[in-house]
């Protein structure tokens, strides 16, 4: 008898789905009043979606900046450690080994990284007690500038042309010299160039889109695309600015990304970054919504593909796209592990 789309999707997902990019330890950190959060908030979805490594991102509300953000982010980390003691279906994974460790005992591996570097504020001797914490990748950038440099708009231009700040380049440098994964999510393209520049190693993008179907600077460039090939590195495709418009933003314009991506630089250059924010918007005022989408952009969530649960919809899309189980492993699994034994 001939195995099932369903068997197939559950043969592929065997080894587990790595996501580069979830806005996890903010939202700990926000739910610090209750204990158990990733037992009842996230194991059954992460589970339902095979999900085998998800990099957890250190993130800074404006909020919080400048003063608060060196102790938010420690906090989160506090809240990260905290929950992953009580959760026996998770592990903080240090190295390649580790996560090799943790995945042989069907535990969902975590590693930290972080989005801008604002908690190091100026100090790079930061960067190193971070790194003892966990840190594994980093973006030097949200969308707002920081020490280090400036972020890509969400406008088709106009981002910031100064690029990396000498501290920006001094970040860098220290990235490649600990085993941090240099992520150029977000960055402007200036600091992108200079990124690149300035590294030898296979950085990656742990989740961004094609301005092909979606021009902004925030997102890359066949010329970014194509850089990151040369080097080796990996693209994580992001499932909220998948198109600007609502009835564009669906399973198949992501698929189309993936597509984009494989056809410039090949298979070994794409992966997963998925970026699920739609639990964190919905729980948020209307007030705090407005305010994101007036600062960002109208994040359009796409309906079958806004949940780790649904991952399952991208591998049974991926091969109803043609895809091989060559192809879908790359994707799911195999390039982010690629990446993370050259790293770490
Ligand atoms: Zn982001």
């Amino acid at each position: 008898m001939s195995e099932s789309i369903d068997e197939r999707v559950s043969r592929l997902h065997r080894q587990g789905v790595i996501d580069m990019h979830f806005d996890l330890p903010m939202d700990l950190y926000d739910k610090r009043e209750r204990q158990n959060v990733l037992a009842t908030d996230f194991v059954e979805d992460l589970r339902a979606g095979d999900i085998g490594v998800a990099g957890v991102a250190l993130y800074l509300e404006d909020r919080y900046l400048p003063e608060m953000g060196l102790r938010r982010a420690l906090d989160q980390i506090a809240r990260l450690y905290l929950e992953v003691d009580a959760a026996p279906d998770f592990a903080i994974c240090r190295s390649y080994r580790e996560i090799l460790e943790a995945r042989q005992k069907n535990k969902i591996a975590f590693l930290l990284t972080m989005e801008g570097v604002e908690p190091l504020g100026n100090d790079l001797d930061l960067l190193r007690v971070f790194y003892e914490l966990g840190l594994r990748s980093l973006c030097l950038t949200h969308v707002r500038r920081n020490a280090a440099g400036d972020g890509g708009l969400f406008a088709a231009s106009g981002s910031p042309r100064d690029g990396l700040t000498p501290f920006g380049r001094d970040v860098i440098r220290e990235c490649e010299r600990l085993g941090i994964i240099i992520d150029l999510a977000h960055i402007s393209p200036a600091g992108f160039d200079h990124i690149i520049e300035m590294t030898t190693r296979p950085v990656i993008i742990s989740h961004t889109n094609a301005r092909k179907y979606f021009d902004i600077e925030r997102n890359v460039t066949v010329e970014q695309i194509r850089q990151i090939g040369e080097r080796g590195g990996v693209i994580g495709v992001n499932a909220v600015l998948v198109s600007p418009k609502k009835e564009e933003a669906t399973l198949d314009r992501y698929v189309d990304h993936i597509e984009h991506v494989r056809d410039l630089i090949g298979i070994d250059g794409v992966a997963i970054g998925f970026d699920f924010f739609e639990f964190i918007f919905r729980q948020w005022s209307v007030e705090e919504q407005v305010a994101f989408q007036n600062k960002f952009t109208h994040a359009h969530f796409v309906p079958e593909l806004g949940k780790h649960s649904h991952s399952r919809n991208l591998t049974r899309r991926l091969i109803e796209r043609g895809f091989t189980d060559d192809e879908i492993e790359k994707i799911l699994f195999r390039n982010w592990m690629r990446v993370f034994e050259q790293w770490l």
